[in-house]
């Protein structure tokens, strides 16, 4: 069985404990590969080379640092195909959408900061005669980026590409569900010639490995994308050692569809917002509010597309949802659907656990599931529940709307369906969330900052925040 391995100092090392972890294959069940079950040693060992590969990743200067990023964004595009399936089998979704968006995007991530940097510039301030004042940005150090398994290359690379770029050496650890295209990119940087040392991959699980990352004295800077608990407990360690800290976390993002809105293209996105990933993406609506007039119409056209969606095989390219990450979160979709209908909700389609034929049987699949009649306030619509569930509520009002959508501890991401012009900008700004999309959903400009309020994370990640984000901002202010 294939072993994957860590990546320390440009090299593919076995976990120094010498123990390895299953990683499954969720369309059927079965181990396909073993991951490192790493320690404090490999990531101490990991740090060690980040330091010492720090000078020379430094003074490779902007240009040289892009060069060596966009060699290996190049590479990944070149075997995009070979990513594609590698990400399919790890997570379970369909091998079409890793082609078409999570592995481009990827390669997005890390051309978009490599060549970001070559245009960088830094702010001065003359004051009056008396001085100049300018901001020197230099590389805080050591980055650590830790990251989860709904979109594991590109939420890897999200994390990586900023740091690098900044200058920074980097400790990173994927998501032990989903380690298999973090160890591909491993194999690429030592092919592509990437300094060794400069990004090292620790595989493991997230209480030890993660927290050994998150505690240790010579990591300045943690990137971290996953839950809100986790995010938690990150913060709780990082704070007293003011480490500077990005936390992108959960999310229960409302999709508000007033009846003036292009019925079609909104009816055609949403199932996409719902479903997409089997609704394993933080960015996926999951609170679907439409205005009272429209919504019989709008619960039968949704609930007869979401019918239509096939789930099946990852690799058949017909298929609309492949399996969920883990038997753990499946039984924890499934316990949700349960409680939504303790709470009193009905559901209007899917519900329970899809059994395909053959090696599939014991894949972890479940029905897209639309569930009607819950409050604003109960725990199916406060909770995040990750998978291929949504609510739909009607509203009666604008306000009515608003309360209901920001009513969550959640600010990540939200949704406005209108074609209202006014309506859509007092909308957006009664949103309280890090991202409003109007008339569309998880269209991306990399330029714009990115993440969420409240409970969905502190920091901004994207354009130049992020780059500046992995720097330590100096002013010196020069006589004149
Ligand atoms: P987790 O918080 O469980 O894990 C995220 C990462 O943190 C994993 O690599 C995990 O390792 C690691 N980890 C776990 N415990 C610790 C710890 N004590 N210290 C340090 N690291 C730790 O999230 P999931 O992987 O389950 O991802 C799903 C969550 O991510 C959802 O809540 C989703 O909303 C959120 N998310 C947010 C996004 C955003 O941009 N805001 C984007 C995508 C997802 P291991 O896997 O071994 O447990």
């Amino acid at each position: 069985m294939e072993r994957i391995l860590n990546y320390i100092g440009g090299t593919l090392t076995p976990p120094s404990s010498g123990q390895w972890l299953d990683d499954h294959a969720p369309a059927t069940g079965r181990v396909f590969a073993q991951v490192p079950d790493s320690d404090a040693s490999d990531v101490a060992e990991a740090v060690k080379a980040a330091l010492a590969a720090r000078p020379a990743w430094w003074s490779l200067g902007v240009q040289g640092r892009s060069r060596a990023m966009l060699r290996v964004a190049d590479r990944i595009e070149r075997d995009l195909e070979r990513f594609a399936k590698a990400e399919s089998l790890d997570n379970g979704k369909p091998v079409a959408l890793a082609r078409e968006v999570d592995i481009p995007r990827a390669v997005a991530n890390l051309r978009f900061f490599a060549t970001a940097i070559l245009h960088q510039h830094t702010e001065a301030h003359l004051t009056d005669e008396v001085a100049i004042n300018y901001t020197a940005r230099t590389p805080v150090g050591v980055a650590g980026c830790i990251s989860p398994w709904n979109l594991p290359l590109y939420l890897f690379t999200w994390k990586i590409a900023p740091a690098l770029a900044s200058g920074c050496t980097v400790v990173a650890k994927p998501s032990e569900i989903t380690p298999y295209t973090a160890f591909l990119l491993a194999q690429v940087c030592i092919e592509e010639g990437f300094p060794p040392g400069v990004l090292n991959i620790v595989h493991g699980l997230g209480p030890r490995v993660g927290a050994a990352i998150t505690q240790h004295p010579d990591i300045p800077a943690i990137s971290f994308t996953g839950g809100t608990r986790t995010g938690a407990e990150i913060a709780r360690t990082a704070a007293p050692m003011f480490k500077k800290l990005s936390l992108e976390l959960g999310g229960k993002n409302p999709v508000l569809v007033f009846a003036d809105c292009d019925r079609e293209e909104m009816l055609t996105t949403t199932v996409r917002s719902s479903f997409r990933n089997q609704g394993e993406i933080c960015l996926c609506g999951s609170r679907i509010l439409v205005e009272r007039s429209y919504y019989a119409e709008f619960r039968d056209a949704f609930v007869d597309r979401v019918k239509a969606l096939r789930v099946g095989d990852p690799s058949d390219p017909g298929t609309d949802l492949g399996a969920l990450v883990s038997e753990a979160h499946m039984e924890k979709v499934l316990a949700y659907v349960k409680l939504a209908r303790e709470e009193g909700g009905r559901v209007l389609c899917g519900g329970e656990r899809v059994t395909l034929k053959g090696d599939l049987a014991q894949g972890w699949y479940v029905a897209p599931t639309v569930i009607e009649g819950l409050g604003a306030h109960c725990r199916t619509n406060q909770e995040e529940i990750f998978g291929p569930v949504v609510t739909i509520q009607p509203f009666d009002s604008e306000e009515e709307a608003l309360a209901s959508a920001n009513s969550t501890p959640y600010g990540l991401a939200a949704v406005v369906w209108t074609n209202d012009l006014k309506r859509a900008h007092r909308v957006a700004d009664g949103l309280h969330s890090g991202i409003v999309w109007v008339n569309c959903w998880m269209e991306r400009d990399l330029r714009t900052p990115f993440g969420g309020v409240k409970q969905s994370g502190v920091g901004r990640e994207g354009g130049w925040e992020a780059l500046k984000f992995f720097t330590e901002a100096k002013n010196v202010c020069v006589k004149r």
